[in-house]
């Protein structure tokens, strides 16, 4: 599943390879891809042929780019294995094509690619006024920590009020948006904090710390994802190896800490697997 940091290059392939151009065509391949478009495929394609594509914008993992004058946008969520292609038309459809969008220009395409087809595309209503646009049914989602508007001290406030656990705060969307399992375990890493610890017993100083992991460890895998942000192939797969590497605690169970040499350890956490050093985090001590 991509994280933020892929999204992110996404974003900046789509600002730079489609911002501006006019949707000449809109073919919906598959059905399931624009499954969230209430009226189906034929209302997705008529609210998006004819408009001008402005400035590619994320909130968390969801992406989207404003329509016109910005009263509606085109949302779009990768899913588990969705990629968003801007392709030369010559080029043969991929395999598991879904969406294809054409230009007034003539020039390169927007392909939606998608496997497994949970990703999805769809036109939205915008947030009134808004200047970027934001789809309505994000309006819910905290910015992330890359986002420039991003509020750290409303964050550490809001953070240290909850009546939850730190880990579960990391992946609460109302509360920061992107992070997710990997970075969560990281962050948490980097701060030696356990992912059970109780956010109301975090000083001041450790939640700002937590966030500053956290986003260090983004724009980190933000930076390795980089490489491809001069490529034509705008690309996002669940496969690709961008933060494979340099990562300290997740996926690591019984290697070594880098830090105190004890054995990372995996724990059942939510459906899904926290990994930790039992010594840098120590379990917290019941209230
Ligand atoms: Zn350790």
């Amino acid at each position: 599943m991509p994280e933020l940091p892929e999204v992110e290059v996404v974003r900046r392939g789509l600002a730079r390879w489609v911002t501006g151009r006019t949707v000449a065509e809109v073919q919906v391949l598959h059905p399931r891809a624009v499954r969230r478009q209430a009226a189906g495929a034929g209302e997705f394609a008529a609210l998006l042929t004819g408009t001008t594509l402005g400035s590619a914008q994320r909130r968390g993992k969801y992406l989207w780019l404003p329509l016109d004058e910005g009263e509606s946008s085109m949302l779009g969520h990768l899913g588990m294995s969705g990629q968003l292609l801007v392709q030369d038309p010559a080029t043969p459809d991929e395999t598991h094509l879904r969406v294809r969008l054409r230009f007034t220009d003539g020039g390169r395409e927007l392909r939606f690619v998608d496997q497994r087809t949970f990703g999805g595309l769809a036109v939205e209503q915008a947030e009134a006024g808004d200047p970027e646009a934001t789809p309505v049914s994000l309006a819910h989602i905290a910015r992330d920590p890359l986002d420039p508007r991003f509020d750290d001290a409303a964050f550490t406030v809001a953070l240290r009020a909850r009546r939850t656990t730190v880990k579960r705060a990391l992946l609460d969307q109302t509360l920061i948006s992107g992070v997710g399992n990997i970075y969560a375990d990281e962050a948490l890493w980097r701060s030696k904090l356990h992912y059970d610890r109780p956010t109301e017993s975090l000083t001041r100083p450790l939640a700002a710390t937590l966030l500053a992991n956290a986003r260090e460890v983004m724009n980190a895998a933000l930076a390795v994802g980089g490489t491809s942000f001069d490529s034509l192939y705008v690309n996002v797969n669940g496969e690709s190896g961008y933060f494979s590497r340099s990562l300290d605690a997740y996926g690591r169970e019984g290697e070594p800490c880098y830090r105190c040499a004890t054995p990372i350890r995996r724990a059942a956490w939510m459906n899904r697997s926290s990994y930790y050093c039992p010594r840098c985090q120590r379990v917290p001590r019941p209230r």
